[in-house]
C-alpha cells in the first residue's frame, strides 16, 4: 500500500521562497561570516594577492571562504586533474563525432547521424531527469562509487547559489568520470556509425547538464549572449523552468538539459510510482517525502 506523504512542502513552505532568492542571486550563508564579507560587493582588505585578482576572483574567493561544502576539500576553482578529466571525456566524444562521421559514405547516410544526435539530445534531457531525481532522492555521501555526486547534487538544495560559482571543469567533471571507460568502448566500435553518434553525444550533454544547470541559476546578465540565446529559444534548461525544482513539493522539473521531456517525466507519474516501489520493497523514503526535520536529522 502506498504510504502517506510527508512532503517537504507540509514543514518547509517557509524555505521555499528562501531557495528562490537563492536561485535569483548569490548570497553567503555562512552566520560567522566577516564583517568584509557580508556581501559579495563590499571590498576586501588590500593585499598583494587580493589586488592582483579580477573582481570575479575576488568574489568567488569570498564565496568559497563561506561555503559549507558538502564534499570534503571541495572549492570553486577547476584542478588541473579536473581539467584533465574533462578534456579525456570530451576529448572522447569528438573521436567518437568524428569516426561516426568520417564513415557517411553517401549523402544518405547523413539524416540517419543527424537522427541519432537528435535522439541524443532529447533522450538525454529524460536521462539527466532520471539520474538527478535518483541522486536528489537516494543514497548520501557515503554510497560507494556515486558519493560524491549524490552529496553534491543533495548539497545543491541547501546551497543552489554554489554552482554558479564553480568553474566549468570543476562543476562537470564529477559527472566525466564514468563517461570515459563508456566512450573508450565507443570509440572502438568502428562499425555502428550511428550508435556511435548517439552514445557519444548522449553522454556529452548528461555531461554539459550540470553547465546548463549553473548557467539557470544566473541572471541574464552573467551568461554569455549565446547561451542566453540558446535559452531563448529553450534549447538549454532555462531560468523560470529550473526554478520550478526549486520550489515545494520538490519532487518535479529533474531534466536539467533541455527541460523539454520534464512535462512528459512529471506527468506520467512514473518517478512518484518508482518512489512507492521502492518505499514498499525496501522501507527507504525518498527525501522529497521528508519533512525539514527529517531531513536534517538524515544527513
Ligand atoms: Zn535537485
Ligand atoms: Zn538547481
Amino acid at each position: 500500500m502506498a504510504p502517506t506523504r510527508s512532503l517537504r512542502c507540509s514543514s518547509t513552505s517557509s524555505m521555499a521562497p528562501r531557495l528562490v532568492r537563492a536561485c535569483a542571486r548569490p548570497v553567503p550563508r555562512s552566520s560567522t561570516t566577516r564583517h568584509a564579507m557580508a556581501s559579495p560587493e563590499t571590498p576586501t582588505t588590500t593585499t598583494t594577492t587580493t589586488t592582483t585578482l579580477s573582481r570575479e576572483e575576488r568574489k568567488r574567493q569570498r564565496m568559497e571562504e563561506n561555503t559549507n561544502f558538502a564534499v570534503e576539500n571541495d572549492g570553486f576553482k577547476s584542478t588541473a586533474d579536473q581539467r584533465a578529466i574533462c578534456a579525456a571525456s570530451f576529448g572522447l566524444t569528438a573521436l567518437c563525432v568524428g569516426e561516426s562521421l568520417s564513415s557517411a559514405s553517401s549523402v544518405a547516410d547523413v539524416p540517419e547521424l543527424a537522427l541519432s544526435a537528435l535522439a541524443a539530445y532529447v533522450l538525454s534531457d529524460l536521462g539527466s531527469g532520471v539520474f538527478h531525481w535518483s541522486v536528489d532522492n537516494y543514497g548520501s555521501g557515503k554510497t560507494p562509487i556515486l558519493g560524491n555526486v549524490i552529496a553534491a547534487f543533495q548539497g545543491h538544495h541547501s546551497e543552489p547559489w554554489t554552482i554558479t560559482m564553480r568553474e566549468f571543469s570543476n562543476n562537470t567533471y564529477k559527472t566525466c568520470i564514468p563517461t570515459i571507460p563508456f566512450l573508450v568502448l565507443c570509440a572502438a566500435d568502428v562499425d555502428h556509425p550511428q550508435w556511435q553518434m548517439f552514445w557519444s553525444l548522449f553522454s556529452a550533454f548528461i555531461c554539459l547538464a550540470q553547465q546548463f544547470h549553473a548557467w539557470s541559476h544566473m541572471s541574464k546578465q552573467e551568461i554569455p549572449k549565446p547561451v542566453a540565446a540558446l535559452q531563448d529559444a529553450k534549447l538549454v534548461i532555462t531560468r523560470q523552468a529550473h526554478s520550478m525544482h526549486h520550489r515545494a513539493p520538490f519532487e518535479n522539473n529533474y531534466c536539467i538539459v533541455s527541460g523539454l521531456c520534464n512535462p512528459a517525466l512529471d506527468g506520467s507519474g512514473v518517478l512518484q510510482w518508482a518512489e512507492e516501489r521502492i518505499f514498499e520493497a525496501t522501507g527507504v523514503k525518498p527525501r522529497c517525502w521528508l519533512s525539514e526535520e527529517e531531513l536534517k536529522s538524515s544527513v
